[in-house]
């Protein structure tokens, strides 16, 4: 269904005062585009997989007297059905935050607590790829959202920075709070990004080299996620990065004590 919004007007027309509906098309027109990209780029990333899933399974029927083979395939079997379960997983967590009066926003969330989970999530990872994670969280910063998602943001960072970096290489994560908000920092020493993609990392699907990003078994969907759900508590992502030495990823959300909590109808989208 399209979300359409009514704007109510009070319009002077002479002596008299007449009340004014209007049905704001822009604005449905535009989730509408949304939607329909949406859609059509999930259907293109999931045609690769589910193609390689059939023709693995058909080459296992005709390799069935070679072990090795079969052996082989199965492993990219289960390389291909793990990429289309994490595919399917963000998918389900983008359109959450893509709907209505999905977040409880009125919940008060510990920062600190937040990062060190999601730092947590990563230790396995960053240790098979040498990477040490330096995590200093004593902000004592409070906000108002919904934790489980805040930590899939944070993580989402997190886990990009050792996705990014080469093997032995540090990522730092930081808090800290700057007037009425907190500040998140997630910072690699790793392959960095190049101006033009700076912009476009955000968006949904977008991957910065398709053959170097598909290695990392990404979906292109990671930051587009955290965008969402940064907007969503009020807040903004930034990123700061130099090809070859690194980057920088910062969430700010504003602090609880200074925030109104959010409500309602504040659209998520927009
Ligand atoms: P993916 O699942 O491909 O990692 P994301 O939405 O998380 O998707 O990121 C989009 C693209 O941005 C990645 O494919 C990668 O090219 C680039 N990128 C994200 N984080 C980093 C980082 N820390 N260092 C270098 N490149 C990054």
């Amino acid at each position: 269904e399209s979300t359409v919004r009514l704007h109510v007007r009070v319009a002077r027309l002479g002596t008299r005062f007449v009340l004014l509906l209007a049905e704001d098309r822009t604005e449905a027109h535009r989730l509408d585009e949304v939607r329909r990209d949406f859609v059509a780029n999930i259907s293109h990333e999931l045609k690769t997989p589910i193609a390689s899933v059939s023709l693995l399974a058909e080459a296992i029927d005709q390799a069935a007297d070679e072990p090795d083979r079969v052996r082989r395939f199965t492993g990219r079997l289960s390389v291909e059905a793990s990429r289309l379960a994490h595919i399917t997983s963000e998918v389900i967590e983008l359109s959450r935050l893509q709907a209505r009066d999905a977040l409880r926003r009125d919940v008060l969330v510990d920062v600190d607590d937040v990062i060190a989970s999601a730092v947590d999530q990563n230790r396995v990872v960053a240790a098979s790829r040498r990477i040490d994670v330096a995590a200093r969280a004593s902000s004592g910063a409070q906000v108002y959202g919904d934790r489980s998602l805040m930590i899939v943001a944070v993580h989402n960072l997190i886990a990009n920075a050792i996705a990014y970096s080469n093997e032995g290489g540090r990522v730092g994560v930081g808090v800290k709070v700057e007037g009425d908000t907190v500040e998140i920092a997630v910072t690699d020493q790793g392959i960095g990004i190049e101006a033009d993609d700076l912009e476009r990392v955000f968006e949904r699907f977008y991957r910065v080299d398709q053959a170097r990003s598909r290695n990392t078994g990404g979906s292109g969907l990671g930051l587009s996620i955290v965008k969402h759900t940064v907007q969503n508590h009020g807040g903004d992502v930034r990123v700061w990065s130099q090809p070859g030495r690194g980057s920088t990823f910062m969430i700010r959300l504003p602090l609880a004590e200074t925030a109104t909590p959010p409500t309602d109808d504040d659209d998520p989208v927009a």
